[in-house]
């Protein structure tokens, strides 16, 4: 045997109460995106669902569904990544929460809406300076008048409003904040009387209350991975929920081979910058061909295992850990896991 990535939901569940109490009142919606940031999203969602939570954010339509599929009807799922006619007649089919950046897929939304007979709920998403679709502020006015018009012939529910923010610097999220505030205010004189506002992910989250309105987008911390360069595990009060082993292939008088399992899991470029957690303590993970070795590991034997990142426990490094060493972000280092190393879970 090879890799695997130990998955704990009790810990998880942990992360889920401390962030939903960090956040209160505003509400959490987990987000789920790349196989719940390759955590794998059945289990995950299952156990969000045991918790008490209520929304999920899907990224796209086929995730949305996905969700849908696994938690039945009682559970709110957002999905925000939507671009064909296509798409939108499969969100209205499954009762999706459903963003909408742009004026065109708003009149599919409806169309499609119309054809089903059903009432499709939609969150207008207003572009607040990342560019990543969304609304341009000199085209809210006319794009949220049309949405009041289309919610008045009864074939959609303007449930929110919503943007994204960089979470990079106070004073850009600040400024995204004005002009979200002020897509609000515009909504609202439209006629519109949007329920849920949403604007923040993990950090801004935690840090910014003015940022959390009622409902917040949070991925990375329900995972316990922390954001590369800010407050650590302690001071936010969550737990990396992963941990990701190899196994020792051989040993030598320097150290030990070990085999992470299918290999696109791991940035070779590691090697040489972290220590991973073994029984004596930390190591060097260093590069052996196209593999990677622990330096000074001699007493070890094939089979044993070694935690290349995880919640610490054993002395390994957490995912952020790594990725800080490599100029990079955790949510990176956790979504490269091979869908092939297999996840076994405990407290299912
Ligand atoms: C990924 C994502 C989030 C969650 O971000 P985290 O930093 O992982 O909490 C929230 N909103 C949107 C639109 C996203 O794409």
């Amino acid at each position: 045997m090879s890799g695997v990535l130990r998955i704990d939901l009790d810990r998880f569940a942990a992360n889920l109460s401390r962030v939903r109490e960090a956040v209160a009142p505003a509400e959490l919606m987990l987000v789920v995106k790349d196989d719940a940031y390759g955590h794998g999203l059945d289990a995950t969602v299952r156990r969000a669902r045991r918790e008490g939570v209520r929304w999920i954010g899907a990224f796209d339509v086929a995730t949305g569904r996905r969700v849908r599929d696994v938690l039945g009807g009682d559970v709110r799922v957002f999905s925000w990544i939507a671009a064909s006619r296509a798409e939108a007649a499969e969100a209205v089919a499954a009762r999706l929460d459903l963003g909408v950046g742009d004026a065109e897929l708003l009149e599919d939304v409806a169309a499609e809406a119309r054809v089903a007979g059903a009432l499709a709920r939609v969150h207008l998403k207003i572009d607040t300076g990342l560019h990543r679709n969304g609304v341009r502020p000199e085209e809210w006015p006319e794009f949220t008048a049309r949405a009041a018009q289309l919610a008045a012939e009864g074939c959609l529910e303007v449930v929110g409003i919503w943007s994204h923010i960089a979470e990079a610097s106070d004073e850009e999220d600040d400024a995204a904040r004005a002009l979200f505030d002020a897509a609000v205010t515009t909504a609202r004189q439209a006629g519109l009387s949007p329920t849920m506002l949403h604007l923040s992910a993990s950090a801004a989250s935690f840090a910014r209350p003015e940022f959390r309105y009622n409902l917040v987008r949070v991925g990375a911390f329900c995972y316990g991975i922390r954001s590369a360069g800010g407050p650590d595990e302690e001071h936010l009060g969550v737990r990396p929920i992963a941990t990701l082993e190899a196994r020792v292939t051989a040993v030598d008088d320097d150290g030990a081979s070990i085999d992470v399992g299918p290999l696109d899991g791991l940035p070779s470029i590691l090697a040489g910058r972290v220590t991973v957690g073994t029984p004596g303590g930390p190591r060097a993970l260093t590069a052996s061909g196209s593999g990677f070795r622990v330096e000074g590991w001699t007493n070890s034997a094939p089979g044993d295992v070694v935690r290349i990142y995880g919640p610490g426990d054993g002395g390994e490094s957490s995912a952020t850990d790594l990725a800080e060493a490599i100029g990079t972000i955790g949510e990176e280092i956790a979504v490269r896991v091979s869908p092939l190393v297999p996840r076994i879970y405990s407290g299912e």
